[in-house]
């Protein structure tokens, strides 16, 4: 028997009866490590035991009231953990087996993900995005996958689980800033913010080829490891004004993607006005109310401008191969991990890792 089941637990086949420990979202400004039933595996379904997750910003909007979820959800979409029981139906792994999901769960069955939008699943606006949201996350000992075999990717054995932590969500949206931008070999690319999607965001750009990346924030830690993660120039907006500095850098001429990571009018509409005629930004952030595009950045609507937003992109596929890009060491992201908590202590992780306190990029929990 698993010894990290709580409660009264028993084996029986394809399912785990007992309690486990979860961070459960009991309204605005609060979340609470509670007690709850460990999930049974329907058909297509896989239970993970939960190795190690982390927390986003995404999960502190929702203790915040800020993103609506149902009091009484297990929150965390980030899971990395190991196959405790499998529902019928399910071929090709096994229990035991050492494995991430996507922070995206797609169906990979419906039109949307059988066109290549898995993020989109079911064709409404997010409907990929499950864990945390609209079923059961992982920020517990266990987690219930939905639609197995379109979600679960094999860790390679020679990846720890920090390693991989970032996978799930972080380096799949930041990556997807560049990709979705379309980022060309000797592009010059600027990116707004450098928290962990934005970095991921630059080092997306690197990874694609950009020959000149400019990382614009003003935390000193966050110049300091967009620097390690492939910028070439740092601009610290609380000293000089971005706009200006980056037309300075290109001489004039723009960049060819702007990313947006931080979800604010301010660096949207600064993306634009840093764009060259023809550029692309490439939208990553989360908006709290409606967009203004200014007329004259956008050419009056002539400028051939494209303008991309993006969700995080899931599948097992996508896991698959963003864990290649680790284990091909073309981009180290371990360094992101800076604060490690057990699931125990996830209320002082929160309290932490929300007020952005002790230099926080990313932190570990484990069960
Ligand atoms: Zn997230
Ligand atoms: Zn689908």
């Amino acid at each position: 028997m698993d010894t990290a089941i709580t409660g009264a637990a028993a084996v029986q086949p394809g399912r785990l009866v007992g309690t486990m420990k979860a961070a459960v979202f009991a309204g605005p400004g609060r979340i609470e490590l509670r007690e709850v039933p460990i999930p049974t595996p329907g058909p297509g379904d896989a239970l993970l035991r939960v190795t190690t997750t982390t927390l986003c910003g995404t999960d502190v909007h929702i203790l915040k009231g800020e993103y609506p979820v149902a009091p009484g959800r297990v929150i965390g979409h980030e899971p990395v953990g190991v196959i405790a029981a499998l529902g019928a139906g399910v071929t090709g792994y096994r229990v035991g087996q050492r494995v991430i999901a996507g922070a995206i769960t797609p169906c990979g069955q419906c039109n949307a993900c059988l066109d290549g939008l898995q993020a989109q699943c079911g064709g409404k606006a997010m409907g990929g995005w499950r864990l945390g949201n609209t079923i059961d996350g992982c920020q517990a000992e266990y987690v219930l996958v939905p639609d197995a075999m379109a979600n679960l990717a094999p860790i390679p054995d020679n990846l720890t689980d920090e390693q991989v932590l970032m996978c799930p969500d972080i380096m799949s949206t930041g990556f997807s800033g560049a990709e979705r931008g379309g980022v060309k070999i000797g592009d010059t690319v600027a990116i707004f913010a450098q928290g962990p999607i934005g970095l991921c965001a630059t080092a997306g750009a690197k990874l694609m080829g950009a020959s000149t990346i400019i990382a614009v924030d003003q935390v000193p830690e966050r110049l300091a490891m967009a620097s390690r993660l492939g910028a070439d120039h740092l601009v610290d907006f609380s000293k000089t004004d971005p706009v200006e500095e980056i037309l300075r850098l290109t001489d004039g001429r723009g960049v060819d993607v702007a990313i947006e990571a931080l979800g604010t009018q301010v660096t949207f509409e600064a993306c634009l006005r840093v764009l060259r005629a023809g550029g692309t930004v490439s939208s990553l952030g989360v908006y709290a109310g409606d967009l203004t595009i200014p007329h004259d950045a956008f050419a009056a609507g002539l400028g051939d401008h494209t303008i991309v937003s993006t969700l995080c992109p899931g599948g097992s596929e996508r896991m698959r191969r963003l864990m290649a890009v680790v284990e091909s060491g073309r981009v180290d992201l371990g360094a992101m991990v800076t604060h490690r908590f057990k699931l125990d202590d996830i209320e002082a992780a929160y309290e932490l890792f929300g007020h952005q306190r002790d230099g926080v990029f990313k932190v570990a929990i484990t069960p």
